[in-house]
């Protein structure tokens, strides 16, 4: 099994000076911090997903969780995890949280609620050899559903679930538990690092770092970026590669103001949460090629919100650039 969690906040404590730390046992589970930014990027990805389904040129059905599963821990990581979870010992997948007011939540699945069968058949547990194989198998099932699908989910406590999924943009969401601040966007997932949700001043900028992500996702890049074969490795600092990958960044930029609006959340957060971004210590300094600077990028990010701004004022609908023709990369 690997070492899914790198204790954090015991290191944190290592560090703080003896008179703040307390009773040896009273650090909290590093897992319970993991949990509570779960349910913050369950909560603000489902928002940002649904909010903007009209938008969206491909839908899938979303019902509001992000999963755990068993196979992510080893025997002592898992009583601690079991704990904060709040769940049984069952080697399944289970809810690691649930957004409020999304199907899940309403039908009153909630952390912990391990799964038994989604409808009426077993979960597909693949060869064993990746952690995630079980959750990702499951995601996959839910998404190929057709965007309001009723679904029936089996409890191992012998409940019975029902739900009926609503249309969001295309994504899954996950948290990394990684200190460095960052988060990926494969095409599937959204994930962010736990250090990310904790470099952010509050859940508008949370919501802006989710956004940016979730339209690489929208926009396909990671598809359309292999399609016109730019290089990954040591290539992708230079030329051609460099400035595809720079372009998609400037869309995400752009399209992410748009869907924090759409979802009501604050547009100005964009251009607050990478100000703060861009001029934080240890970045790295290799991102110069494929990534604008953060001035730049803030100025951009300044430009879209004073847009939909003057849109608002003029009691303008909102119309979001990019997702019905995205510019082609070349
Ligand atoms: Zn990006």
């Amino acid at each position: 099994m690997p070492r899914r969690i790198r204790p954090i906040l015991a290191l944190l404590a290592l560090l703080a000076p003896p008179f703040a730390s307390a009773a040896p046992n009273a650090a909290p589970s590093p897992y319970a911090a993991l949990a509570a930014t779960e349910a913050r990027v369950a909560a603000i990805g489902f928002r940002l997903t649904t909010a903007n389904a009209a938008w969206c040129p491909v839908r899938q059905a979303q019902m509001g969780i992000i999963w755990g599963d068993r196979r992510l821990y080893d025997e002592q990581q898992w009583e601690s995890a079991r704990a904060a979870y709040e769940t049984g010992a069952f080697d399944t997948s289970f809810v690691a949280a649930a957004a409020p007011g999304s199907p899940a939540g309403r039908s009153g699945l909630k952390k912990g609620d391990a799964i038994a069968w989604v409808d009426f058949r077993p979960l597909d547990e693949g060869d064993g050899s990746d952690p995630f194989g079980r959750i990702a198998a499951l995601e996959r099932l839910l998404a190929a559903r057709s965007a309001d699908a009723k679904i029936m989910i089996g409890l191992t406590d012998g409940r019975t679930i029902p739900l009926r999924m609503v249309p969001g943009c295309v994504s899954d969401f996950r948290v990394e538990p990684k200190e460095k601040p960052g988060a990926v966007a494969d095409g599937r997932l959204v994930l962010i690092n736990q250090g990310l949700a904790d470099f952010t001043a509050d859940d508008n900028e949370l919501a802006a770092a989710i956004a940016h992500e979730l339209a690489h996702n929208i926009l396909r890049h990671r598809e359309r970026l292999d399609a016109v074969g730019v290089d990954r490795g040591l290539g992708k600092q230079f030329g051609r590669s460099a400035r595809l990958f720079r372009q998609t960044e400037i869309e995400a930029d752009r399209l992410s103001v748009w869907l924090l609006a759409g979802a009501d959340y604050d547009p100005a957060a964009a251009a607050r949460f990478w100000s703060k971004f861009g001029q934080r210590s240890g970045r790295p300094l290799f991102q110069a090629g494929t990534h604008p600077g953060w001035r730049d990028r803030v100025k951009a990010l300044e430009a879209e919100a004073a847009t939909i701004a003057a849109a608002r004022a003029a009691g303008q609908p909102l119309r979001p650039p990019l997702v019905d023709a995205p510019p082609p990369l070349e």
